[in-house]
């Protein structure tokens, strides 16, 4: 049979094992640490129930359905619970819903009047006619205004990427935003005549909305690891990727125990872009720019309170922090044990909270005693917290997501000639079409059509 090596077992490396396993091909996958998940790991702390990387899923593709449906997992899935339908911004110190649909717009305090006319005055706004590269912010605020890119886009980066509107890339970050304007002129009539052609044709619908699993989002990485079997070494670290002669790649892998090579027909690494380089250190092609990819540092903490210590009645998905809001420093807190079922006993509530990112780097390396410090100061401050916590867990990822900056295009563009000049050689993850995990998963599915095509399977 022939054979492909996949480096890395986190969902992009699954995903693609599991896919080139179905078609009949012999696939080995290779993972650095003792557990398959990479980013997606949950725990069940006591009666808590802790996600430390991604909370919840949006099957944005038919692919994350599919898989749930190919594993037998459906009957595992939860939907977040309606009152997690409002979403929080922090203004002026204080919580406010964002508007859940256009009318709501009139009534929201998250904006000003001002600013809320400039949100309106959003379809009169010339599309850019310069090129070049443009950041998120300079984007939201030419086409939305400033507070837009104050209450909107810059809690929204940190919350989705622990990262800073001014440092993003529109064309790489948000795709979505950069099309439509390149294909509307506005983002309002682009959205407005794309909900139209919706009513006139409506996509399939998604099976489910925002979801994650009973026992937590490391039950999908689970349940591919048990499908994969023996083909799954955990424990594994792949040193070296080597072409040989004969058209396929030689792997080096050590393991607590041994040093050890595998000869195969084709790899896929699945490694942060930050590891690539080490990896391929043999190969005529200057991958040093794939180091200068900032991935920021994130701390993940979670505090579970008695419910009546709590003073907000947490009826949100979470709250996210305007960096111009600077008494705060948290990035924003996820209403764990609102969103889902099974986060916390009755009569607690679990509160997730991100800090550090690109905005406070330090704060995600800093000591315990000063994270619990900053987060009980901002819990209490914004949620009127006025009980100890009754139980804490924090992990920290030193190098957490990767940034879409200006000049991603040429990032972008080195991984393409890298796997055009090397027969054999594909890359898949998070670092190729999107941070979300679908968009990890169809990078990965993506990556098994080509290598089933290169191998004639
Ligand atoms: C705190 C946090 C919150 C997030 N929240 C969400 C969310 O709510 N929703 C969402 O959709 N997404 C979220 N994401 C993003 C999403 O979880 C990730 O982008 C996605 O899981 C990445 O998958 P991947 O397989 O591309 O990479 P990874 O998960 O990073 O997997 C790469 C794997 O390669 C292994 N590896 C590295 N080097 C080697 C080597 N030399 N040899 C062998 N193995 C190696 C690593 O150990 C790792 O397991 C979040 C991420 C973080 C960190």
């Amino acid at each position: 049979m022939t054979s492909i090596a996949i480096v890395g077992g986190g969902i992009a490396g699954l995903t693609a094992a599991y896919q080139l396993q179905r078609r009949g091909l012999d696939v080995l996958v290779l993972e650095a640490r003792d557990e398959a998940g990479g980013a997606i790991r949950s725990e069940q702390a006591g009666p808590f129930l802790v996600e430390y990387g991604p909370n919840s899923l949006r099957a944005s593709t038919p692919l994350l359905e599919d898989m749930i449906d190919a594993l037998g997992l459906a009957d595992q899935v939860v939907e977040a619970q309606p009152a997690a339908k409002n979403r929080y911004i922090v203004r002026d110190g204080h919580l406010v819903a964002l508007p859940t649909s256009p009318p709501g717009l009139l009534t929201t305090k998250a904006f000003s009047l001002r600013g809320k006319l400039r949100l309106l005055a959003e379809p009169f706004v010339a599309p850019r006619t310069v090129d070049g590269a443009e950041s998120v912010a300079d984007f939201v605020q030419r086409r939305l205004g400033r507070e837009a890119l104050n209450y909107g886009a810059n809690p929204f980066v940190a919350g989705i990427f622990a990262g800073d509107p001014e440092a993003l890339s529109v064309e790489h970050a948000f795709p979505a935003l950069h099309t439509l304007e390149a294909e509307h002129g506005s983002l309002l009539k682009g959205q407005f005549r794309r909900a139209r052609a919706r009513k006139d044709a409506p996509p399939p619908k998604a099976r489910y909305g925002l979801f994650s699993f009973r026992d937590g989002l490391q039950t999908l990485p689970r349940a591919l690891a048990d499908a994969l079997g023996d083909a799954l070494h955990t424990g594994t670290r792949v040193t070296r990727l080597s072409p040989d002669d004969g058209g396929g790649w030689t792997l080096t892998t050590q393991t607590d125990a041994a040093q050890a090579t595998h000869r195969v027909d084709a790899v896929l690494s699945t490694v942060p872009l930050h590891n690539l380089p080490a990896l391929l250190s043999g190969l005529a092609v200057d991958l040093a720019p794939l180091e200068g990819v900032p991935y920021p540092p994130v701390s993940v903490y979670h505090l579970g309170y008695h419910a009546t210590d709590v003073g907000h009645p947490l009826d949100g998905f979470g709250v996210l922090v305007p960096e111009v809001e600077d008494d705060l420093h948290i990035l924003g807190t996820i209403f764990s044990s609102t969103l889902f079922p099974n986060r916390a006993p009755d009569d607690y509530v679990l509160l997730t909270t991100l800090v550090g990112g690109s905005r406070h780097p330090d704060l995600a390396r800093a000591d315990l005693d000063t994270i619990w410090a900053t987060v009980t100061h901002d819990l209490q401050a914004l949620l009127d917290v006025h009980g100890p916590p009754v139980f804490d867990a924090l992990y920290r990822w030193e190098q957490a997501i990767p940034q879409y900056v200006l000049g991603y295009g040429a990032i972008k563009d080195l991984l393409t000639r890298l796997e055009t000049a090397h027969a054999g050689l594909f890359l898949a993850g998070n670092f190729r079409q999107g941070i979300a995990v679908p968009d990890a998963m169809a990078s990965a599915a993506k990556a098994a059509e080509r290598i089933a095509e290169y191998l004639g399977a």
